[in-house]
């Protein structure tokens, strides 16, 4: 096979009724690489064509044997597909010649002219074809493009073509932009500066130039536009080709983003407390007056250096944080959570000390890329808690533990007994005739009697020990692996003390201790009752001495 064959060879429809002619032409074209077809009629050229596979080409003769004539099949074919036509005629009579004019034929041959003529007007018929598709696709796509597409003379700037997007936005007519020049739409240039903006495409400097301006509507309104423009060759000469880019909704966006940021501005001010706008990167986008003035934050600093670390913590935080990605010691975990949190865009809380206050601090995402980030001072709000938490367990006049707090204590030292067998001791005391000290000194001295023995008892007790007001001026004390002979002696070394105490003015305070230990099968309140009963037998021996009950029944 030879190389030119293997192309797709081009089919010629012929259509002929002298089966001789047909036969004579048809060898001709196959021996010149045309694939070729038959028909009588123009009736049945009509029919082939819309029917299978259509020709690249047809040679049709004028004269026909059917109803329908060379020019009328010419016709029907050319206005339901575009394939090129060539006559075959006999005769070149002026009727003729004007009838092959006005179907828009490709050419005609004269029958029994040489072959060489024939098969030229052929090839020229099909490379004008080829030539006429290429053009009207590049016209479609400029006049269909959705970009303003201007084709104008640089030398005399008029107009040659303007597309359908262009002439639509611009409410002109075809017939109105032929008389104008890209100046009459661009009220910021004059005739001067547009020439100069040609000079570096004529020159050949630059391959194109590229500008924003302003268009004016047929109606006076105005729109921003981004143009390219190009020189390209056409006929021999240069024309420029400029591409208008409508930049009225990327200014809208523009605008409608710039809005959004004074927006957020504006928000992140009104926020009381220090608050931050923070990039993926957890950088500093922006950030409000308490921000910078409470935690010396800069926009562009990295927030958890500046906003947790920053400056106010010592270098071996400081050193922590290159190393684990966190400024605060113990809290990588903690952070690693956070940001595998910010990650998944979820909001994350912390609480962080700093510059001697508790803050609570929130990541909020905003949106894909950025966090609002802000801190609430809560150190009054931490220092109450605390306070009430110890309140909760504690008597306020003598700061020792109160009677609810020592009755789960107890409870949990039963429990212990019960499971290691551990001996372990309650002293119950009473302090005596304190009645008597309210009436004669006040019950401001008085209270001061109760805390100055409340001092003295908790001075002396191990750190396991519980000391607790039981009520008015009784006391317990809980004493854990301590037998009860070990209790009364301790009992017995705190009434002497207390016997001994230098309270001003008051002179000298006893006080009556009731001693018991905890047996199997106690409760709570037995093994308080055992220990009031010992501390009233104190009472009845005459006070100011300690009692015990030295074995379990
Ligand atoms: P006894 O030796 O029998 O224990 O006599 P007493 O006077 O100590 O006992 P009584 O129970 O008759 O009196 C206790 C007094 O303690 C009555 C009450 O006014 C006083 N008291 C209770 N709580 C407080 C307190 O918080 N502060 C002061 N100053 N006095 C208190
Ligand atoms: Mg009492
Ligand atoms: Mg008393």
């Amino acid at each position: 096979m030879q190389v030119e064959n293997m192309q797709k060879r081009k089919k010629i429809l012929l259509v002929e009724d002298s089966r001789l002619t047909a036969m004579v032409v048809a060898e001709f074209l196959n021996k010149n690489g045309y694939e070729t077809e038959t028909a009588i009629t123009g009736e049945e050229a009509v029919q082939k064509i819309s029917g299978g596979f259509p020709p690249d080409l047809v040679l049709m003769d004028i004269e026909l044997a059917g109803e329908m004539d060379g020019i009328d099949a010419a016709r029907r074919i050319m206005k339901s597909r575009d394939i090129p036509v060539v006559f075959l005629t006999a005769n070149t009579s002026g009727k003729i010649i004007d009838k092959i004019k006005e179907v828009k034929a490709y050419g005609f041959v004269l029958k029994d002219t040489d072959k060489a003529a024939l098969l030229s007007t052929v090839e020229m018929a099909l490379k004008l074809h080829e030539a006429n598709t290429h053009a009207r696709m590049f016209e479609r796509l400029f006049e269909n493009s959705l970009n303003e597409l201007y084709i104008f003379h640089p030398k005399s700037l008029k107009f040659v073509a303007v597309n359908r997007a262009a002439r639509k936005n611009l409410g002109y007519t075809i017939e109105e932009l032929n008389t104008m020049t890209p100046l009459d739409l661009k009220p910021e240039l004059d005739l001067q500066s547009f020439r100069e903006l040609l000079v570096p495409l004529v020159s050949g400097e630059q391959e194109q130039v590229l500008f924003k301006t302003v268009h004016r509507r047929k109606d006076g309104s105005l729109y921003p536009v981004e143009i390219n423009l190009q020189l390209f060759d056409y006929g021999g000469e240069k024309l420029c080709m400029a591409l208008v880019a409508n930049l009225t909704e990327i200014k809208q966006l523009e605008e409608e983003k710039r809005r959004k940021e004074e927006l957020c501005r504006l928000m992140l001010q009104g926020i009381p407390s220090p608050a931050w706008l923070v990039s993926r990167e957890r950088r500093i986008l922006a950030q409000n007056k308490a921000a910078a003035s409470l935690f010396g934050s800069k926009v562009g600093d990295y927030c958890w250096e500046r906003v947790l670390g920053g400056g106010n913590l010592p270098d071996e935080y400081r050193e922590a944080f290159e190393k684990n990605g966190s400024p605060l010691p113990g809290t990588k975990c903690y952070f690693c959570r956070g940001d595998e949190a910010l990650d998944r865009n979820e909001p994350i809380n912390s609480e962080v000390e700093l510059a001697g206050n508790i803050w609570d601090t929130w990541w909020i995402p905003l949106g894909e890329d950025v966090y609002l980030h802000y801190a609430t001072d809560v150190t009054k709000h931490k220092r109450m808690e605390k306070e009430l938490r110890c309140l909760s367990v504690t008597d306020c006049l003598t700061n020792c533990y109160n009677r609810r707090f020592f009755m789960q204590k107890l409870e949990e030292e039963i429990e212990r007994a019960k499971r290691n067998g551990n001996k372990f001791s309650l002293i119950m005391l009473d302090i005596d005739r304190f009645k008597s000290i309210n009436d004669r000194f006040g019950h401001n001295v008085g209270d001061l009697v109760l805390k100055s023995m409340a001092e003295m008892i908790k001075n002396r007790i191990r750190k396991i020990d519980t000391l607790a007001r039981w009520g008015g001026e009784e006391f317990v004390l809980l004493l854990p692996d301590t037998p009860v002979e070990n209790a009364a002696r301790l009992a017995e070394e705190l009434r002497e003390s207390l016997s001994r105490m230098d309270i001003q003015g008051v002179g000298r305070v006893t006080a009556s201790f009731g001693v018991a230990g905890y047996c199997p099968g106690d409760s709570v309140d037995s093994l308080v009752n055992k220990a009031d009963n010992m501390m009233y037998e104190a009472k009845a021996a005459g006070r100011n001495c300690v009692r015990y009950m030295n074995q379990c029944e």
